[in-house]
């Protein structure tokens, strides 16, 4: 049994709700699904405390979805995103079950494609605070991270676009123009670092190998709840 933290943002939780039971019916065949549990938050508190870098608080509401999640009967947890990540130790800290850590995940999904320098693309938090980089750098993956005007338009197409559903072309062209920066700066992959742009790109069609976050954690769930 599964324990999601969804809703950041509801968008991408319907992908992981998607890919979970895939991955789960092809590996089972038949009518099998996943056996999963979905605590999905309100969005807006926590996107407000992010913008005001109010971690005590957003760790606080992540906490208490993992206690209640797990007095349900999860036996292991998501966070369904890589931002809120930046709380994985408060999380882990109230429960006993494992949380699968989409880092991890990720870092996995990059080795099996050969990766070693991949260009991480995400919110602001994501790409400029130690939390998540570190977790690479740890699993031997440095990532670089686009220049200062790319990663303020990027964070802005995160929140004023993809977590709300909208999905623009334009986007789609600057993300790919970053993606060619990357690349002239020595990026040999690219790591969708937020679960929404797999909404906006993708990950086969960039001409270097792409890991798509929210789909390499769902491959770490499914493998996790079929072991
Ligand atoms: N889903 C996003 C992520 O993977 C961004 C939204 C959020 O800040 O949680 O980081």
């Amino acid at each position: 049994m599964l324990g999601l933290i969804g809703g950041m943002s509801a968008e991408s939780t319907a992908v992981y709700y998607q890919a979970i039971n895939r991955l789960v019916r092809e590996r089972l065949g038949g009518l099998h699904s996943a056996r999963l549990i979905l605590w999905s938050v309100d969005f807006a508190p926590i996107a407000e405390a992010q913008a005001r870098d109010d971690w005590a608080a957003t760790g606080r509401e992540l906490a208490q979805a993992a206690v209640r999640l797990e007095s349900a009967g999860a036996e292991a947890l998501l966070i369904c995103a890589n931002t809120m990540h930046l709380n994985a130790a408060e999380v882990q800290a109230g429960v006993s079950i494992p949380l699968i850590h989409i880092a991890d995940a990720t870092a996995l999904a990059l080795k099996a494609k050969g990766a070693a320098r991949p260009l991480l693309l995400a919110t602001r938090f994501t790409m400029e605070k130690a939390f998540y980089r570190d977790r690479l750098v740890a699993a031997g993956l440095p990532a670089l991270i686009p220049a200062e005007p790319d990663r303020a338009r990027l964070h802005a197409i995160i929140y004023d676009e993809l977590v709300k559903g909208v999905i623009r072309a334009q986007s789609k062209a600057l993300v790919m123009q970053m993606i060619a920066r990357g690349r002239a700066a020595g990026a040999d992959a690219v790591i969708f670092g937020c679960t929404e742009i797999g909404l906006l790109l993708d990950p086969d069609d960039l001409g270097l190998p792409a890991v798509d976050t929210a789909i390499a954690h769902c491959e770490a769930a499914a493998d996790f709840a079929l072991s």
